[in-house]
């Protein structure tokens, strides 16, 4: 049986996972992202500096509400550990996962964008992924446009060292994403929405990676939204943050 197959594969669910799959998936690049668990965002007791949440937001529900965005953008996400990653002849990467059976699966990817903090293990198969160590933690070594020095294969979030904020690193996933799109085939302009009339009653074609909708279309949506986000806010999320190992063993 063949292997599957997907454009992009990510590694890690956290913010900068989950924003660069919205991004990747939304410019039609068939996206898988691998998270084995326990994003160090659900340490948070309360999340009050990601702007949108005037009075803060449970930091739980932030990671829920961005991993429906990016099934709702047809970005797949799956629980697995990938353990091993090298890269073929044809330059595709080759990656060995564990899924939550304790089943080994092996998936193929065109292009692989890194945020899985703070693990680099996966990486020790390939030649030319520059690793920087500081006290007890491993960074990987990125471009100002996220590249690793192997082609296809990319890094984001605290993984490549980016603050230690969500905002920070939901930022760096994006930018990232935005460069995995530009060096692939899609053509791609801004991931845009807007109003009906703004680019063609101007004599222009809409851009690619860019849509106008109208004003039906725009109500729509709104409402689909907002019954989301009334949906998700009804009642106080139902899991405690969780607690540092160290706190927890005591
Ligand atoms: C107690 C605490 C409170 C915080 N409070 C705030 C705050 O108020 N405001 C703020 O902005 N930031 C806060 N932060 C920081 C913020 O949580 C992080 O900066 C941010 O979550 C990092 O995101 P990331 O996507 O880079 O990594 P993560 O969110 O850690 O995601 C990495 C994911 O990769 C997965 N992974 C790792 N290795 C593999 C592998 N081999 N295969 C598959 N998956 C893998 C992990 O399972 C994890 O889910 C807080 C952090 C802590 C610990």
């Amino acid at each position: 049986m063949s292997p599957e197959t997907r454009d992009v594969c990510i590694v890690g669910a956290g913010p900068a996972g989950l924003t660069a799959g919205i991004f990747t998936a939304r410019a039609g690049l068939d996206t898988l992202v691998l998270d084995g668990g326990d994003p160090i965002l659900e340490r948070n007791a309360h999340l009050e500096n990601v702007p949108g949440f005037p009075a803060g937001v449970n930091a739980r529900r932030f990671l829920e509400l961005t991993r429906e965005q990016a099934e709702r953008n047809d970005c797949q996400i799956r629980s697995g550990t990938v353990e091993h990653i090298q890269q073929a002849a044809s330059g595709r990467f080759e990656m060995d996962c564990v899924n939550t059976e304790g089943e080994d699966e092996r998936l193929v990817a065109d292009y692989v964008i890194c945020t899985s903090w703070a693990d680099t293990g996966y990486l020790d198969g390939i030649e030319g992924v520059g690793m920087t160590t500081r006290g007890s933690k491993t960074y990987i070594d990125v471009d100002e446009r996220g590249r690793t020095g192997v082609e296809g294969l990319y890094a984001a979030g605290r993984i490549a060292e980016r603050h230690h904020q969500t905002v920070v690193v939901a930022g760096d996933g994006a930018r990232v994403a935005l460069e995995v799109i530009d060096d692939s085939e899609v053509p791609f302009y801004h991931d845009w929405v807007a109003p009906e009339g703004y680019f063609t009653d101007r004599g222009r074609e809409v851009p690619p990676g860019c849509e106008e909708i109208t004003d039906e279309e725009r109500k729509r949506r709104e409402q689909e939204a907002r019954d989301a986000m009334q949906e998700h806010f009804a009642d106080p999320h139902p899991e405690e943050p969780t607690q540092h190992p160290s706190v927890r063993e005591e």
